[in-house]
């Protein structure tokens, strides 16, 4: 079959151009003006282009055909044996589903990689670290954070005599720091160190209340919750650091994380593993567990329980949920109705500054 096509032919070098036209016959192209003629075999052309409206430009030397007929793409491969002559763009080449592929091939495992690789990496990473890290990473972590803060000296040493009554036990010394803040808050740091701000203390009204935040914090620490957080943080940052070529330095990415902690928030599924586990260190201690369902009734009322909610509660389990929880927990509660003693002494001198 032979097609005929009307074109311009170009040449650049003596910059003329005139219409001819093009016939295609069995591996050949003959190229046919008023007075002239040419023949341009498949091995003549230095390059194919098809242009997005269908039409191509065959170059061969100088000399440029430009045929405007869509038609004439298909036939010239047809006519040159079936073989793919012309460079596509990008998107031709590739395709709709090209386009599908390369999402599952590359977008996907960069996805995988973000959401599963560097959250799983972070996990067996915390796996790994010794107590001793954890303390180092804590202590680094609460020097900077203490900077900005005003501690109660006082308080810290009561709160920490009330800590080290509890008796919870565990990997970790428990570390106290009360600092002056308007906001109800309290956390924990990786390795023992909780801070507590004052305010929650004074939203206490009986010494379970306090023994219920410490037990909770404590089991924060315990669970390694915190160190948790920081290791995922630091796996994302490293991973769009690797992925997008970003210059900070490892040591830039942890320094910037460390104004980051406070924002961390636990997922609900951590904050009520720590209020279980909190519940037991308590049961363990021979403390009324009450005080920490009791605890979370006066934040919410403090908070109003739906904006400005600390980050101790932030997370979600909403306020009630925590106490429905909290409180069947305590059905189980065998008559301990009071704290021991040596509690309820420290309890009323810490009181006593707080008024
Ligand atoms: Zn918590």
């Amino acid at each position: 079959m032979t097609n005929t096509f009307p074109a311009t032919l170009h040449n650049r070098t003596d910059k003329t151009q005139r219409a001819v036209t093009v016939r295609i016959t069995s591996g050949t192209l003959h190229i046919t003006a008023e007075t002239e003629a040419w023949r341009w075999s498949r091995t003549d052309l230095t390059s194919a282009r098809l242009v997005d409206d269908g039409s191509v430009i065959l170059q061969n030397g100088s000399w440029f055909l430009d045929v405007p007929d869509p038609r004439f793409a298909p036939a010239l491969e047809a006519g040159f044996g079936g073989k793919k002559l012309f460079r596509r763009s990008f998107f031709d080449k590739i395709g709709v589903s090209g386009c599908l592929l390369a999402f599952v091939l590359v977008v996907l495992p960069l996805l995988a990689a973000y959401f599963w690789l560097a959250p799983y990496i972070a996990e067996q990473a915390v796996g790994n670290v010794s107590p001793e890290t954890e303390k180092q990473i804590g202590e680094a972590w609460f020097r900077s954070l203490t900077e900005a803060y005003t501690v109660d000296t006082v308080r810290t040493r009561q709160v920490q005599q009330f800590c080290d009554s509890l008796h919870f036990g565990g990997d970790y010394d428990l570390r106290i720091t009360v600092v002056n803040e308007p906001v109800v808050n309290a956390f924990a740091l990786p390795g023992g160190h909780i801070v507590v701000f004052d305010s929650i203390l004074a939203i206490m009204d009986a010494p379970e209340q306090l023994a219920g935040l410490l037990a909770h914090e404590a089991a924060h620490v315990q669970l390694r919750h915190s160190t948790r957080a920081v290791f995922q943080e630091l796996a994302r940052n490293l991973f769009f650091t690797l992925l997008l070529g970003d210059d900070g330095s490892l040591s830039g990415i942890v320094a910037r994380q460390s104004d980051k902690l406070l924002g961390l928030s636990y997922s609900r599924r951590l904050e009520m593993e720590a209020d279980a586990h909190g519940l037991r260190l308590l049961e363990r201690s021979g403390i009324p567990r009450r005080g920490m369902p009791d605890l979370f009734r006066k934040m919410g009322a403090a908070t109003g329980d739906s904006s400005g909610i600390p980050s101790f509660l932030s997370t979600h389990p909403a306020i009630e949920e925590r106490i429905q929880s909290a409180e069947n927990e305590r059905t189980n509660d065998i008559a301990r109705d009071t704290v021991p003693a040596v509690l309820q002494r420290i309890w009323a001198e810490l009181k006593k500054r707080t008024h």
